[in-house]
């Protein structure tokens, strides 16, 4: 139109008079009307560009409210600025949760080593610049200047403009979008619409954060209840099995008890009963049957009560420096009586330390080892009891060559009431508490004992005891390499 009007209206030659003068008036009309169109095309591609905004701002909201995944939401905002809105490089960043440092990031249209080189200045630029700034902060190339202008060179933009992301006043992250030959400048409509934007993507993303964050907290719950559950059956199995042992226990201290009374019972019957009946060296069999019996009460009873006390804490101890190799040869000596052509040896140092301990637990734990491994050796077989000097202190090996233990069992047969299904011990009644109550009196000595065995290959126990060098008969300190000659016991010695 306007271009019609100018065409039109071309100035002729010379006007007088009235002509003129209605060719003024008319020349002035063509230019208001130009004015006004002029305004007109304004208001129009305002309107458009507001149209346009409203769409983008429309399909964003519809769009990034339809999912809770980050990635996505990000993507979307990036693209959507790029596409509906006209900027040829567009970002958007992820703040960690002190809104110190990007976390999370997309772009669209930057080189990856332009936006790594917009990121760097996140810290020294673009960071203070959104504290400082409340809603849009607009750089031009054509304005800016020390870095700014730097950076906008580097990026190749005529304008940048760089939107906070705020969630209840927390900066959570910002928007970057940057056009490459137009100098923006925002109306203040503009600038609310930018607003607009950037509230829209900050609480999509907060909200997908949540949502995340409610998946991890819904899955640690899940695993916690899991585990729990787990720990239940566990501990509900673990009841289950002490419910049984206690069980087994009870019929077999029944067991237990009832065959040496009932075997001392019918003794002393016999013995009542039929006294003069009853030949000189059957009275004899007969009181070392008792004898056996009655040994064998005991030593029951006083596992029960030796366990009881430990569990009690009322164990008590006669603490004293011993030396162990002398303790040794004395059990050995005791054993050989009935070591059934097994070879009983004693290896020690000469220098071996005297240990603190008590010396009656001590023989009661030897005692035990030494009859587990005498029951389990065959005639013509060797025990070999050694003992060493080293960083823990002293050890002691108790080895013998019988049938072995499975590793599966090892550590097994320390608990209270264990034993091993096997001929040994189906013929040898027992209680299964013998190496429990050595632990607890090794662990309560400062000490360690444990078994290494593979099965068809015999077993070793060892006890690794603390040593106190102050008490030492040689508080030398240095471990012994000479060890003294080895000493054997013979069956009846
Ligand atoms: P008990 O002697 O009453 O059976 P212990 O607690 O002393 O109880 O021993 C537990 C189990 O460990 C034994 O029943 C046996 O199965 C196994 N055991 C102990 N010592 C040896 C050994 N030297 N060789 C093979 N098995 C052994």
């Amino acid at each position: 139109m306007r271009r019609f009007i100018k065409r039109k209206l071309k100035k002729p030659g010379r006007l007088h008079g009235p002509l003129k003068k209605a060719y003024d008036e008319l020349d002035k009309t063509a230019r208001a009307l130009i004015q006004t169109d002029l305004k007109l095309h304004q208001a129009n591609e305002r309107l458009n560009l507001q149209i346009s905004q409203g769409h983008a701002l429309h399909r964003l909201g519809t769009f990034i409210n339809s999912t809770f995944d980050i990635e996505i939401i990000m993507q979307t905002v990036s693209e959507s600025m790029a596409k509906d809105l006209d900027f040829e490089k567009t970002g958007i960043v992820f703040l960690d949760k002190k809104g110190q440092k990007p976390m999370q990031s997309c772009y669209t249209g930057f080189s990856s080593a332009e936006y790594a080189h917009l990121l760097e200045h996140f810290g020294s630029l673009i960071g203070p610049a959104l504290l400082q700034e409340e809603e849009v902060c607009l750089q031009t190339a054509s304005y800016a200047s020390g870095i700014w202008a730097k950076l906008l060179r580097t990026l190749s933009l005529a304008s940048l403009i760089i939107l906070p992301m705020r969630f209840k006043s927390r900066l959570i992250g910002f928007i970057v979008a940057g056009r490459t030959h137009i100098t923006l400048r925002l109306s203040e409509a503009e600038r609310r619409f930018y607003c607009m934007y950037a509230s829209q993507a900050s609480s999509a993303i907060e909200n997908a954060r949540l949502y995340e964050a409610l998946g991890q907290a819904n899955l640690t719950l899940e695993e916690k209840v899991q585990e729990r559950t787990h720990n239940l059956i566990e501990a509900n199995e673990r009841l289950r099995d002490l419910d049984t042992a206690k069980s087994n226990f009870i019929s077999l201290i029944s067991h237990e008890l009832r065959t040496p009374l009932t075997a001392i019972k019918g003794f002393v019957m016999m013995l009542f009963q039929h006294d003069k009946e009853i030949s000189g060296e059957k009275r004899k069999i007969y009181l070392s049957v008792l004898n056996q019996e009655t040994d064998r009460l005991t030593r029951l009873i006083t596992e029960l009560l030796d366990i009881s006390r430990i569990e009690s804490g009322r164990m008590e101890f006669m603490w004293e420096s011993i030396s162990i190799p002398d303790y040794v040869r004395k059990i050995l000596g005791k054993l050989s009586l009935e070591a059934g052509g097994v070879d009983l040896e004693a290896d020690f140092p000469e220098n071996f330390p005297s240990v603190m301990a008590d010396a009656d637990k001590l023989e009661q734990v030897f005692m035990n080892l030494l009859v587990n491994a005498l029951r389990f050796s065959q005639p013509g077989g060797k025990i070999k009891v050694r003992g060493w000097r080293d960083r823990a202190g002293a050890t002691l090996e108790i080895s013998d060559q019988g049938m072995g233990i499975p590793f599966s069992e090892q550590e097994k047969i320390f608990d209270k009431f264990y034993r091993l299904d096997n001929d040994v011990n189906r013929k040898n009644p027992g209680t299964g508490l013998g190496l429990s109550i050595c632990r607890a009196l090794i662990n309560l000595h400062g000490g360690r004992i444990w078994v290494e065995s593979e099965p068809g290959q015999g077993s070793r126990f060892l006890i690794s005891l603390p040593l106190n060098l102050d008490k030492t008969a040689n508080s030398s300190g240095v471990p012994s390499l000479h060890p003294a000659p080895t000493q054997r016991y013979a069956e009846g010695a």
